[in-house]
Order: C-alpha cells, then sequence, then structure tokens
C-alpha cells in the first residue's frame, strides 16, 4: 500500500482532511495515510511549529497533501508553508484555475493556470527593522531559480497542450529584480517555438483579468504577484473553496488547496473540501493513480450539478453533507 504524508494543519484542516481521506478511501484506493501535524499548537510541546518528523515523513514517502496551517499576521513565526517549500525545494507552485459548469461566475470557461515562483522574491523572509520608524524587506531573484521556474512553466504548456505563456512581472519599476527574472523568461521563451510568448505587467495584468479573463492561458509569476494573481484566479471561477495547487520540486512534491486555514468558519462544519480534494485528485494523477482521480472528479462534477453545494458556494449543504453527496456519487 502506498503511504503519503497527510499534514494537519489547524483551523479547517481537521475538517477538510477528514472529509479528503474519506473520499479518497470510498473512491477504492487504499492509501495509508501518515498523518503530521505543524502548526502553532506545537511551539509549546515540540519548540516549533514545523517539527523535523514532518519534513522526514515527506522525504520519506516523497509525496504530500497539506492542509492549511494558520501564518500569523505581522508578528510570530515564519510561515510554515515557506519553511517547508524552502526545505525540501518546492520550487515551482501550480495553481489551475478552471471554470466548472454548474458553478455561476460572472465568466465561462476561464481556464488559467498560475505557475509561481515558490522559493524567493520578498518571500525569502529577509527583513529588518532599520529603526523605530522604518522597516526594509529585501527581494531576491537569482537567474537559477527564474530559469528553472520558466521552463517549469514551458514544460507544463508543452505536456498539458496549452499555447500561450505570459510572464507577469513589474519590470517597468523593478528593473532589475523583476527585470532579470522577465529576461530569463524570454531566455527560456526562444527554446520553446510551438509555445507562443507574452510579456504583461502585474497590474495590468490584474485589471485584464477581471475584464477579460479567457485571453489568458499560463500565467509565469515571482513569489508575491503568484500568490496575489492565484487568488484573483481562485475568484474568478467560485472562490477559495475550489481552488487547488501543487508546490513540485526535484525530488517531492506537496498538494495543497490555495486558501488559508479559515479561522472564521472552522470547527462549523461549513468548510468547502473540494479545493484540497482536488489537490489531491492532481496527487493522484501525479502518482499514476489516473483512474482514481477520474472518478473523484466526476463525483465532485455530478454533485455540483446535482445543485449540492457548501454554504461559499451559494449552497446549503454542511462540509460533512457534500462530502457524503460526493461519496454517493463515485
Ligand atoms: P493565507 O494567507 O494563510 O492563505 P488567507 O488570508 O488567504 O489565508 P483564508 O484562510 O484562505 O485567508 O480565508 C479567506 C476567506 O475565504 C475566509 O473568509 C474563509 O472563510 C474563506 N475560505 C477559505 N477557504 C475556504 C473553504 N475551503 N471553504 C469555505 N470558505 C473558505
Amino acid at each position: 500500500m502506498r503511504s503519503i504524508t497527510l499534514i494537519m494543519g489547524d483551523g479547517i484542516a481537521p475538517e477538510i482532511s477528514e472529509a479528503v481521506m474519506k473520499i479518497v478511501d470510498n473512491s477504492g484506493l487504499k492509501i495509508n495515510w501518515d498523518i503530521q501535524t505543524a502548526g502553532a499548537d506545537l511551539i509549546e510541546t515540540e519548540g516549533t511549529p514545523l517539527p523535523k518528523r514532518v519534513l522526514e515523513s515527506v522525504i520519506k514517502n516523497k509525496i504530500a497533501l497539506k492542509s492549511p496551517v494558520t501564518t500569523p499576521i505581522g508578528k510570530g513565526f515564519r510561515s510554515v508553508n515557506v519553511q517547508l517549500r524552502k526545505e525540501l525545494d518546492l520550487y515551482a507552485n501550480s495553481r489551475p484555475c478552471c471554470s466548472f459548469p454548474s458553478i455561476k461566475t460572472p465568466y465561462d470557461k476561464v481556464d488559467i493556470v498560475v505557475v509561481r515562483e515558490n522559493t524567493e522574491d520578498l518571500y525569502a523572509g529577509i527583513e529588518r527593522q532599520v529603526d523605530e520608524n522604518t522597516a526594509e524587506s529585501i527581494k531576491i531573484i537569482t537567474r537559477d531559480a527564474s530559469i528553472r521556474i520558466a521552463e517549469f512553466a514551458f514544460d507544463y504548456a508543452v505536456r498539458n497542450n496549452r499555447k500561450e505563456v505570459c510572464a507577469v512581472t513589474k519590470a517597468n519599476i523593478c528593473k532589475l529584480s523583476d527585470g532579470l527574472f522577465l529576461n530569463c523568461a524570454r531566455e527560456v521563451a526562444d527554446k520553446y517555438s510551438d509555445i507562443q510568448f507574452r510579456e504583461i505587467l502585474v497590474d495590468n495584468c490584474c485589471m485584464q483579468l477581471v475584464q477579460n479573463p479567457n485571453q489568458f492561458d499560463v500565467l509565469l509569476l515571482p513569489n508575491l504577484y503568484g500568490d496575489i494573481v492565484s487568488d484573483l484566479c481562485a475568484g474568478l471561477v467560485g472562490g477559495l473553496g475550489i481552488a487547488q495547487g501543487a508546490n513540485i520540486g526535484k525530488d517531492y512534491a506537496v498538494f495543497e488547496p490555495v486558501h488559508g486555514s479559515a479561522p472564521d468558519i472552522a470547527g462549523k462544519n461549513l468548510a468547502n473540501p473540494t479545493a484540497m480534494l482536488l489537490s489531491a485528485t492532481e496527487m493522484l494523477n501525479y502518482i499514476g493513480e489516473k483512474e482514481h482521480a477520474i472518478r473523484i472528479k466526476n463525483a465532485i462534477l455530478k454533485t455540483f450539478a446535482d445543485n449540492i453545494k457548501t454554504k461559499d458556494l451559494g449552497g446549503q449543504s454542511s462540509c460533512s453533507e457534500f462530502t457524503d453527496a460526493i461519496i454517493e456519487r463515485l
């Protein structure tokens, strides 16, 4: 039986993780879930929100499914998500945002994939208090990281029959850092003659996305813009409750929903497990369990088509009712 690490976070993490494990188990695929908790609650007992055992488990199993872990705002420990990506060198974050036929949004047939550089930029965490009234953050962009994420985006485009990669930067203002990222994207683009290449500034990109999202295919962005723009894209297709993600490195892969721990609805049986479930189907595709991935995806589509939805999508179902409805349709 295949062992997969399940990183158990906080907030809505227990509810959606339980839902996902139940659905995957009911799809007929037996997985040995190696459950490893992470997050703020462990600081008292284990001295860190990301204990070594979590990393060791992912290193052993190579693949993990991760539920959200709260990141304190404006204070406290460094994001567990960022640490994990850095420690395991999960350099590419891919976030497909695709319309569902039964989820009404202002635009039909949105089909965008956000490819986000995952290891540097302002997320390198190099900040200092210069004096009482001044703080500074360093934005790091390197050639190596920019080339490999551009190659990932173009390879993704080739593998998935995509037509265009669009590099999104603010290279008119951050001339050296974003300029380097853009130049690397241009250099890589030259090697992929079958994929069109386009460039856009991030502010214009945001406006174009809300006015005419169907013009975009694969978006390639440095870390910070990628984080922000992927939430925007999630909003275009129905919100964070259905936005899936994958963190891919050379040796390991960690699949996780785009959303955070949603503390406002935690413990209320209101969370939508779809984002984590879709991340799990992507993981199943990645490990070659395509049949199970398709079966689960079809059950999700059928559940939506039968108008069974959680509250974030305008429905009435609780997390557990929605989960049971998917299982009935597997
Ligand atoms: P982070 O920065 O850690 O990613 P965030 O600030 O983006 O977190 P979230 O925790 O993702 O915030 O929550 C944003 C909003 O979306 C909240 O109102 C939350 O309730 C809602 N939300 C997020 N995930 C879900 C979900 N799976 N189901 C229903 N609502 C969700």
